[in-house]
């Protein structure tokens, strides 16, 4: 049971308005009915395929969130059930999720990818990209679509002043976008994972992705 024991663990020390995303890539259906049965119910994946197979297995009551970069050719798969996509990072994904949402009939909830490491394998759109986007007339017109707020991923390391500098421009964007327009208002924050959502939620995370604390070492790299 030590899965349900991380779980109750890090629940138990986190504020109120903080929601919990247990990421669960990688990790077996047992793993995610041990979570489940200690009565959680949001997992987040990076990888459609996977998180489509394991939506079939389990229990519908699950919420599903695709925390990963996506391919434009497999938001399809995922449109008819999933219910935050965090890493949007372009219109012309954003026009596709729309496209797949409306023949779905549903509204998926997105939040925008914002760059915030000095890695530069980390996708995500600067501060002027996302204030350009959200004013732009192409994007207002998606109606199958809502943006509900930023997500960032920082930087690998252990250097506490680094982390505390990215989340903290992560915030300062986010609080400077107070623009709100029928598809788009800005209200979570999604920052944090195993190693650094303690420093995250310091500053001012609404939402963490936590894989590593919960389900163990993953097999491979921290992106697999
Ligand atoms: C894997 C992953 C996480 C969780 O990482 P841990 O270090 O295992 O907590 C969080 N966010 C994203 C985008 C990920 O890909």
């Amino acid at each position: 049971m030590t899965i349900a024991k991380n779980l109750h663990h890090i629940k138990s020390n986190l504020p109120e308005e903080v929601t919990l995303v247990a990421v669960s890539k990688t990790k077996p259906v047992s793993d995610i009915t041990e979570a489940y049965e200690a009565g959680h119910r949001l997992f987040g994946e990076n990888r459609i395929q996977e998180m489509v197979a394991k939506h079939e297995e389990m229990p519908k009551d699950i919420e599903w969130h695709m925390i990963g970069h996506i391919q434009r050719n497999k938001v399809k798969y995922m449109a008819s059930f999933v219910s935050l996509i965090h890493a949007v990072d372009s219109l012309r994904l954003l026009k596709e999720i729309n496209k797949q949402a409306l023949k779905n009939n549903r509204v998926i909830d997105c939040l925008l990818q914002i760059k915030i490491a000095s890695e530069e394998t980390k996708f995500g759109l600067t501060e002027v990209e996302v204030t350009a986007l959200l004013a732009s007339e192409e994007f207002k017109i998606f109606q199958n679509i809502k943006i509900i707020g930023l997500m960032g991923m920082a930087t690998f390391t252990s250097d506490q002043e680094q982390l505390q500098k990215e989340f903290g421009l992560l915030k300062d964007i986010f609080d400077n976008l107070t623009l709100s327009t029928e598809n788009s208002s800005l209200k979570t924050l999604s920052m944090g994972m195993s190693d650094d959502y303690p420093i995250a939620i310091k500053n001012g995370s609404t939402m963490i992705r936590v894989g590593s604390s919960i389900f163990g070492k993953r097999a491979c790299s921290i992106n697999l």
